[in-house]
Order: C-alpha cells, then structure tokens, then sequence
C-alpha cells in the first residue's frame, strides 16, 4: 500500500466509495443474488445462439427471441407466438424474463422523466428519458451506487453497492422504450447514470452488443455514448474493443490539484495519463471523443482554465461538452451565471475547439447530470476501496 493509498483510509463500513477510503479485505462488489433462473436479457445473442444450439435447438429462434424482447418488448415468454409452446416452455424454464419495475417516476417541466427501477434483490437504479424533436435519449445506469467518490456527485453518496448485469443495463432501456407514447424511437442511449461504466466493464460491453444488434435494438455505434471518470487501463481495454462506441471523459479540471480535490480518480490517474491513454485509441476520422467539462463557480470557471483546457486538448480529434453545475440541497458548489459559461465556451470556439454548452435536462426533478441517487450512506457508513483496490478491481 502507498502513502497515497494510506491517505485515503477511512473507516470500513458498508457500501465502497473512493472519495475516502479504507480496506475491508473483500474488494469485489457484492454480486446480484444468484437466482435459480437466469435472466434472458443477460445474455447476448451469440451466447443465446450457443444455448440454442446446445439445446439441440435451430439458432434462428435466438433471433426471433431478440426481436421479441427488444423490439416487440414483450413481458412474458407466453407473448412469443412465433414460437412453438414447448420452446417457450423450455425457455420459461431455464429463464426469466428480466423485468423491471418502476418503483418511482417524475415528469420534468421539459419533458424528461426519471424513473427509479427496483432489481432483483430490492435495490433500486434510476434512468431517464429525455425527449429531442426527432427521438429520445436515454441516460442509464451502469451500478448500483458508485465507488468513484466525485465530490460534485450525488451518486457518490451511496458508495458502490454491486454492478448491474447486462441484462439490468439493457433492461433500463426497454423499460424506458416501453414508456414511449408517440411514434419516436430511442435513438441515442447514454452511459451517465449511476455508476462508473468502466468500472462493470464486461456486463457493460455485453450490454453494448445487445443495444447494437441488429436483432435487437440495433443502435449505431455512433449512437451510443459510455462515460468515464478516467480509468486509464480500463479506456486502454475500451479502445481495443471491437464495440467502438463513443467516449466521453469527464475531465471537471484542468489541472491536477483542482481534478484530485474533485475526483479522487486523479490522484491514480493524472491527466496527462487519462489524455495519452485517449490520443492511444485507434480512430477513423469519424471517431470524436468527447470531454465533459462541469463549470463550477469559483472552482472550474476561470477563463485561465479555458486556456489551459485548448493547450491540454491540442491536435486531439475531440468536442468539449460544457456543463453548468447542478446543484443539489446541500452541494458546496454553485453554477457561473449564463455570461461565464458563454464567456467560457466562446474562448474554446475562438481557440478552434469543437464546444458545446449543455443545460442538463430534468434539473427539477433532480434528473440532471450528478443528481442521481437511490439512497444516501453517511461516510462511516460506506466502505472505502482504495487506490490500489480499484486498479486490482479493474483487472484485464
Ligand atoms: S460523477 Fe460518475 S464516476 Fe463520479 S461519482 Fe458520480 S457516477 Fe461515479
């Protein structure tokens, strides 16, 4: 353990945060219950097939059973009537079906909804619904919580509980799918709820071949969008994946000290690490990352920062993603008034970087980026990993 580990040492307790952390000498997130069934939508279509032909079973009803769960988005095997009865019941005997219920759903005044989906074990993960004039944008969660310990987050609070499967992940989307009133479709699916993605990184990378199967819900690569808060082995492992979906970084700093006082994540990964492990992802011309950056009043809004941002950035194909802070009941920090975050974005214009300033949707029903969360833990209460438990955790 480093000096550096150590200072992150806290009390050992319940959910795992990095924001301050200590050792439980268990350091794998507690796993989904083992159910006696398995869930239908963990599985992707290649392993579906594989089950299929192992059940002595023709593989072309692994795609009808695809179609069915996620572009008919049927509730019950019953419902699948291309399908003869014995495989059905075949299937109804291996699986469930994956459901999940809402326990909770708000209406933002600008059309967002927030829901909050109960799993398997009683957890609960919130996802959202974002309508554009053409289609809808979903934001989902990747775990139960968050180990990542932001300090502008409120899903930080909760500390990691357990990842989610792919079936919970792609599960928020056809939950969300099935919501849809009008003839728009989900067009565009967000990895920036609860969670880390990178952090759950098979389930995730499961999950994204479900979303992009053509069987399925056949979502373009370009579609798709996972979020980081700079896990440098694990962006390496996403950049050598033949899932080439997009990434965001969510960078919130432009130097050291002020990204390791907000996202402890830094302290491992500087960010000349995170910006060299992303110039290193092979890309086509088409391939834009994508830096996230929350202004945060007197902390992150400084126009000597927007500089800094147009040095660290230069010659890298990218877009910058500015976000007004978004405040919760308590949260230390306050969002620039709308002059600065102009002012902001129109140094990086004028410096020649791609800039986009993006008011969160669902900030009244606290839908907005940072805001989501299923059940605050105290910092006693959340067991701490540590810097050197998180690389260990990412594997490889
Ligand atoms: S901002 Fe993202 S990575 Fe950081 S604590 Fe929140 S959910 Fe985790």
């Amino acid at each position: 353990m480093t000096a550096r580990d150590k200072h992150l040492l806290e009390t050992p307790q319940a959910p795992r945060t990095l924001a301050a952390s200590a050792h439980t000498g268990d350091t794998a997130p507690a796993e989904p219950p083992a159910a006696a069934k398995k869930n239908i939508k963990d599985y992707t279509l290649a392993e579906l097939t594989a089950w299929m032909t192992a059940q002595g079973e023709p593989v072309f009803h692994a795609r009808q059973i695809f179609q069915w769960l996620y572009q008919k988005r049927v509730r019950q095997f019953q419902e699948m009537t291309t399908l003869s009865k014995s495989l059905r019941m075949l299937l109804e005997s291996h699986f469930h079906m994956g459901n999940l219920e809402a326990a909770s759903r708000q209406e933002s005044s600008d059309g967002s909804r927030k829901f909050a989906f109960r799993l398997s074990d009683g957890r609960l993960v919130e996802a959202v619904l974002m309508p554009n004039n053409t289609h809808y944008t979903v934001c989902i969660s990747s775990q139960v919580g968050c180990a990542m310990g932001c300090a502008f987050c409120m899903t930080a609070k909760m500390g990691l509980e357990r990842n989610l499967t792919p079936g919970e992940i792609v599960g928020q989307v056809v939950e969300l799918a099935r919501e849809i009133q009008d003839d728009k479709l989900v067009r565009n699916v967000v990895y920036m709820g609860m969670g880390e993605p990178l952090h759950n990184f098979e389930p995730v990378m499961s999950s994204l071949a479900i979303l992009q199967e053509d069987f399925g819900f056949g979502l373009s690569q370009r579609r798709i969008t996972v979020s980081t808060s700079g896990l440098v082995p694990a962006i390496r492992r996403f950049g050598a994946h033949p899932a080439r979906v997009m990434l965001a970084i969510s960078l919130n700093g432009v130097t050291d000290a002020t990204r390791g006082t907000l996202m402890p994540v830094n302290r491992r990964w500087p960010i000349a690490e995170v910006l060299q492990a992303c110039r290193d992802i092979p890309s086509d011309n088409r391939y834009r990352i994508t830096f996230e950056y929350i202004l945060m009043k007197g902390v992150t809004d400084d126009l000597a920062d927007a500089r800094k941002l147009v040095r660290l950035l230069h010659g890298m194909k990218c877009k910058v993603n500015l976000i007004p802070y978004n405040p919760y009941p308590g949260s230390p920090f306050h969002a620039p008034d709308l002059e600065r975050c102009h002012a902001f974005q129109r140094l990086l214009l004028e410096r020649g970087l791609l800039a986009t300033l993006r008011i969160s949707k669902g900030q009244d029903i606290q839908a907005a980026c940072g805001q989501l969360i299923t059940g605050a833990k105290t910092a006693a209460e959340r067991v701490k990993m540590t810097l050197s438990e998180l690389e260990a955790s990412l594997g490889g």
